[in-house]
This record gives C-alpha cells, sequence and structure tokens, in this order.
C-alpha cells in the first residue's frame, strides 16, 4: 500500500469518522480539564474539510493535507484548530510533489510536523498535551522498516501516550490553569491525536 492521493484521502475519511463516533468523549474529557468545546470544534472542522474535499479536486496526497490544515485553522476555535492546522501544513510541505510518498519521506515530513508543533505551541513531552501522543508515535514511524508495521506501531505508541497523560499535571494550554486539579483527566488534545494516528495505520495498511 502506497502513500497516493487515494489512501490520503481515506486517511482523512477514516479520521473524520472517528471524532464524529468520539465527539462526546472528547466534549467530556475537554470538560473535565478545559473549556469543553474540543469535540464539538474538531467534528465541524472535519466536516467541512469533509465538504471541500468533496467539492475540490485534490492533485496529490500534499493538497489533500493543505485543503484539511486551511479548514481547521478558519473553522475549529481555540487552541486546536491552528496546532492540527500547523501540524497538517507541515505534513503537506514535506509532502509536496510526491503523487507516491515512501516510508523515508513520510516519517520525515512527520517529525517536521511535530517540530512545527511544539515550536507553535511550546509544549515539551510531558506537558499533558497532543504532543504527548505525537512525539512517541513519530519516534517509532521513524525506527520502522515497512510503512504499514510502521503505521501500526506509531498508532500504538500514540495510544500509550495518551493513556500516559491521565496522571499527569497540565503545563500547557487552558488545564494549567488547573495546576494539581488536571491530574487524573486523560487530555483531549492527545486522545484526538491518537484518532489521527489510528486513522492512518488503517487507511495505509488496508
Ligand atoms: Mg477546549
Amino acid at each position: 500500500m502506497a502513500i497516493d492521493r487515494d489512501a490520503t484521502l481515506r486517511w482523512i475519511e477514516l479520521f473524520a469518522a472517528q471524532i464524529e463516533l468520539h465527539r462526546e468523549q472528547l466534549v467530556q474529557l475537554d470538560a473535565a480539564i478545559g473549556d469543553g468545546d474540543h469535540g464539538t470544534n474538531m467534528n465541524r472542522g472535519m466536516q467541512r474539510s469533509l465538504e471541500k474535499l468533496r467539492a475540490t479536486e485534490q492533485a496529490d496526497p500534499s493538497a489533500v493535507l493543505k485543503t484539511v490544515a486551511m479548514t481547521l485553522i478558519s473553522t475549529v476555535g481555540g487552541a486546536a484548530g491552528p496546532l492540527y492546522g500547523t501540524l497538517l501544513l507541515a505534513l503537506a510541505s514535506g509532502l509536496a510533489g510526491h503523487a507516491e510518498v515512501d516510508l523515508p519521506t513520510y516519517a520525515a515530513a512527520w517529525r517536521a510536523s511535530v517540530d512545527g508543533v511544539q515550536a507553535r505551541g511550546g509544549a515539551q513531552l510531558g506537558d499533558k498535551t497532543m504532543v504527548d501522543a505525537l512525539v512517541p508515535a513519530v519516534d517509532a514511524l521513524e525506527q520502522a522498516t515497512d510503512l504499514s508495521a510502521g503505521l501500526q506501531a506509531a498508532a500504538a505508541a500514540a495510544e500509550q501516550g495518551m493513556l500516559a497523560t491521565t496522571p499527569l499535571e497540565a503545563r500547557k494550554g487552558r488545564a494549567s490553569y488547573l495546576g494539581e486539579r488536571s491530574v487524573g483527566h486523560q487530555d483531549p488534545g492527545a486522545t484526538s491525536t491518537y484518532y489521527l494516528l489510528e486513522s492512518a495505520a488503517e487507511a495505509f495498511a488496508s
């Protein structure tokens, strides 16, 4: 299975479906340590992204991701829109010019994207943010020698990173205002990020 335009479209469709399915879970997680809008916002952004993708022809994987990034930036409020936008825009730029993307190119583009998210949001590993799911996932992808197995490993690492946010005290974003009271809650951004990686594993493995 190659990473081409159609597989990239399938990835985005699967991610949108995961967000829709888990909208209420993401709302509940964000209500516990934030303002409770993550599920609603991400669902709106992904549904709008699907509409844009259906309305316009996308030339390659990079074009698909750029369309989604721009849509999330313009439709998702709070921190999630700009951060997911930064992630997917950087991924789009790392894949630019490739009709089919190989594993080394894909892994390098993901690393640059995660670096971009960290530069934008200022979060380090352990701050209880989406970075806690992203960094282990990209570490796993970089060590892979096979695309499908690498994405499965990346999704598993993202899941572990997501689960590991529960005992952490938030140091970035709205949750950090809660201090110690943020302990004991799974981070909503790390959770939606896990769905992004899980969707990628499914889309590019079948
Ligand atoms: Mg929120």
